[in-house]
């Protein structure tokens, strides 16, 4: 797959970064339609800067992963307000069913 060569060069992002942020946002797109069918909303994710937990919505981490393209920023840093912690699940652990998921040729069993 070859890209405009006129679209390229904002630096930060090299084309390998980039690959695995698209591969990322697929991943994330496959997580929402998995968990928001168990009334999973997004993910929990430590950060950093306030040494918090903050809670996110499956859209705003698509919308993260995409401003990460375009201008090199993690926008985490945004928590959900008044979130409910049951409808939440920890980024490790949403990763981990993705792993399954991935090797699965079928549809996951812990489906409903
Ligand atoms: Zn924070």
């Amino acid at each position: 797959m070859r890209r405009n060569s006129a679209a390229v060069g904002n630096g930060a992002t090299g084309d390998s970064e980039r690959l695995s942020l698209l591969r990322e946002l697929q991943d994330v797109r496959v997580l929402k339609e998995v968990f928001e069918a168990q009334q999973i909303r997004g993910a929990v994710f430590e950060c950093e800067l306030c040494n918090d937990k903050h809670y996110i919505d499956w859209d705003l981490i698509v919308d993260g992963l995409e401003q990460n393209m375009t201008n090199g920023l993690a926008p985490l840093h945004e928590p959900a307000v008044a979130p409910n912690p049951d409808e939440y699940v920890s980024w490790d652990y949403a990763r981990g069913l993705l792993d399954g998921y991935e090797s699965w040729s079928g549809r996951p069993s812990w489906r409903p």
